[in-house]
């Protein structure tokens, strides 16, 4: 374990690093080199979809390793070609971008958006409709996009076309939109908004303001998609379709890339030239993509997801009942799961870090669980109970401080 003071150390001060190191991890575990395990409902922030080492992940990447790393996109990549093929076997989409991270299959869509209305004349129509609470990416695009001013503050101009209306504020959304209104970019849950949820119908009305205005609709699951939520993608329990859409988080276990998915009409611009990426799509992100993509598709995964989830929100519930005066509510889909805390959820965080198991900060002080997909139901009852230890020892504290 090290714990540097930022003053000594040569890297960029931006991040609030928890005082841990890991060296290996297994399923759903985490060890130190001192040998202390961690249950990991962080996930690397839903990165983690099939855990830590997976085998199958571990034999494709080993595979691919001892063949070919990188041609670069000046050539075919079957790998693309496969993958993409898939992904638009099980989705919406018809053609895919390959990126290396959430931001960038953002940006790809936003420019995928403004070149459909460029190509059907009217470049004019530029502007992207977001929500208030939205995360996006921290690119100098995204962090307009999402509209937080802790992520803009000091960077100079926002970029320009971006505009920002309140969740869930459905007058202020018509108001908001005008000729000039290209798209529409939504996350079905806000993650680092502190898990909200979008209802169903709300994306369905969505879908419909966009047929009736010809304005693209994108959606960001970058967090929630590849069976996060217990669907493939969440916005499927809507049944209202993007259509564009970012990934990427869950898409390479580990690996790290991204897609941006569009019908071939929204494509349509995106013609030889107009977009790219040295890394983007390389042979070994594919070849991982692909390995999660084969585990993600088996017959009833999502289900253990789904499953899984019930367990998780059971037991959170009853903490809920039980410790009020640390926990309010239990929120989310799937394996995308929030407890609103009623401490500062900083200190939730760390006194459940205690107790060995790792939880990542929302918005709106929520705790956010974020566990590989393949969590057991006993790794989730261990998980509970973990949390339960955690909340009723910062619950005992309040009390004595009351008393
Ligand atoms: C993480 C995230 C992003 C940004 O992804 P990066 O890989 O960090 O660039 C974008 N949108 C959402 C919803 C995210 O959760």
């Amino acid at each position: 374990m090290s714990v540097e003071s930022p003053s000594s150390s040569p890297l960029y001060s931006t991040y609030a690093r928890a005082p841990l190191e890991f060296e290996r991890g297994s399923g759903v575990w985490l060890e130190t080199r001192e040998g202390s395990r961690y249950l990991d409902l962080a996930g690397g922030v839903a990165v983690n979809s099939l855990g830590h080492a997976h085998p199958h992940l571990v034999a494709a990447l080993k595979e691919q390793a001892e063949k070919l790393w990188h041609t670069s996109n000046l050539y075919e990549i079957p790998g693309q070609t496969r993958l993409a093929e898939r992904l638009a076997a099980v989705t919406f989409a018809d053609r895919a971008f390959f990126t290396n991270s959430g931001a960038e299959a953002i940006e790809c869509a936003v420019k995928t958006a403004r070149r459909y209305h460029y190509v059907n004349g009217q470049p004019e129509r530029f502007r992207i409709l977001t929500f208030e609470g939205a995360f996006h990416g921290r690119t100098l695009a995204t962090i307009a996009a999402g509209g937080q001013a802790k992520y803009l503050e000091g960077f100079g101009p926002k970029v320009e076309g971006f505009d920002q209306v309140p969740f869930g504020d459905h007058a202020a959304l018509k108001a908001a939109v005008t000729e000039a209104t290209a798209a529409i970019l939504v996350e079905p849950i806000q993650g680092e908004g502190g898990i909200r949820s979008v209802p169903p119908q709300c994306l369905r009305g969505l879908r419909e303001l966009c047929d009736e205005t010809g304005i693209l609709l994108i959606y960001d699951e970058v967090q929630t998609g590849v069976g996060r939520s217990g669907h493939l993608f969440a916005h499927e329990a809507s049944g209202a379709a993007p259509d564009i859409m970012a990934i990427a988080k869950g898409i390479g276990g580990g690996f790290p890339m991204g897609a941006c998915l569009a019908t071939e009409e929204a494509a349509k611009g995106m013609t030889p030239g107009t977009h790219g990426s040295t890394f983007g799509g390389n042979p070994l992100a594919m070849a991982v993509g692909n390995a999660v993509l084969d585990v993600i598709l088996e017959e009833n995964f999502l289900q253990h997801v789904r499953d899984a989830s019930l367990h998780f929100k059971q037991g959170l519930a009853s903490i809920v009942d039980r410790y009020p005066d640390v926990v309010t509510d239990v929120r989310g889909e799937g394996l995308l799961l929030g407890m609103k805390a009623k401490v500062a959820n900083t200190a939730l965080i760390a006194e459940i870090r205690e107790h060995g198991v790792l939880t990542v900060p929302a918005g709106d002080n929520v705790v956010r669980l974020l566990p590989p997909l393949i969590i057991s139901i006993d790794e989730v009852r261990e998980a509970v109970a973990r949390i339960e230890a955690a909340v009723a020892s910062l619950s005992l504290a309040s009390v004595k401080k009351s008393a």
